[in-house]
């Protein structure tokens, strides 16, 4: 059993994902580290924790794909009892603007960034909810600086399904508060991950850090660090709100 019981991070193989899952093994929790491809990105989060006497599992699976999800909570489930859901998986579609979007990548980013964080978030409910027989538990929802910035002429439709999120948050708060789950957010800024590149413009935080107030991009390890905060005793007054740090921008 480990002191903080079982994390399942979405999207744990590469990016804030991966460096979330090193962290919450570091604070006592076993990790569950979901990834969609990248079974060797996740294999080595797993044998970095490992390696420092941690309990880590990766599980591959679509968040959008419902059988998928209900995969990656069973094998959380072998670890122990859950006690959070970092939900995390999360991509953009190629930059460009709305009068050019394709139905498929409004379907895509819809589908992985708000049905498979609702899907997630449904399925940590019903394994922690107090009401249901669960020990309680915190599912951290990370949203982005885009839901309130709109991401003109880059990808509004990522910005919109932030917003989502950012509506997911408050309103499974306030359904859960009396059933021992704390549902927060984070808005990370401009991180340096590999989801620029995925966009089509592996530049793009050096194009963009200019206009960042705190004149620089996020590491994956400093959003990391929020999360931990998030997710621990220290922020238990904390439900409902979304904590932006995007240095200002
Ligand atoms: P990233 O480096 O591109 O990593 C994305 C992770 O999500 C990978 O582990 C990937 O798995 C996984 N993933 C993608 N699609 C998935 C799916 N359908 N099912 C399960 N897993 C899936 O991204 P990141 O920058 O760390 O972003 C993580 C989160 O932070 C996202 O929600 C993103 O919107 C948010 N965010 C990022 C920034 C930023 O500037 N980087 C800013 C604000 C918010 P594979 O390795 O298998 O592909």
């Amino acid at each position: 059993m480990s002191a903080r019981g079982v994390l399942l991070v979405t999207g744990g193989s590469r990016g804030i994902g991966a460096a979330t899952a090193r962290a919450a093994a570091k604070a006592g929790y076993a990790v569950c580290v979901n990834y969609a491809r990248d079974a060797a990105a996740a294999a080595g989060v797993v044998a970095d924790i490992q390696a420092v006497g941690g309990r880590a599992a990766a599980v591959a699976g679509d968040v959008a794909v419902e059988a998928d999800v209900l995969g990656m909570f069973e094998a959380a489930a072998a670890l122990g009892p859950l006690t959070g859901l970092v939900n995390n998986a999360g991509i953009c579609g190629p930059i460009g603007r709305v009068a050019d979007v394709s139905a498929e990548t409004l379907d895509q980013v819809f589908r992985v960034n708000v049905l498979g964080a609702f899907l997630c978030a449904r399925e940590a409910v019903r394994r922690m909810s107090t009401a249901r027989g669960g020990g309680g538990g915190v599912i951290v929802n990370v949203s982005s600086g885009a839901a309130s910035r709109g991401s003109a002429g880059e990808f509004v439709w990522y910005a919109a399904s932030k917003g989502a999120i950012d509506s997911l948050t408050i309103g499974l708060a306030k359904e859960v508060a009396g059933e021992g789950i704390r549902v927060v957010g984070i808005a990370p800024g401009l991180t340096d991950t590999d989801i620029h590149a995925a966009a089509g413009e592996p530049g793009r935080v050096a194009r963009m850090v200019s206009l960042v107030p705190l004149g620089r991009a996020a590491s994956p390890e400093e959003v990391a660090g929020q999360i931990l905060f998030l997710l621990s005793d220290a922020a238990a007054y904390c439900h409902g709100g979304t904590l932006r740090a995007t240095g200002g921008l």
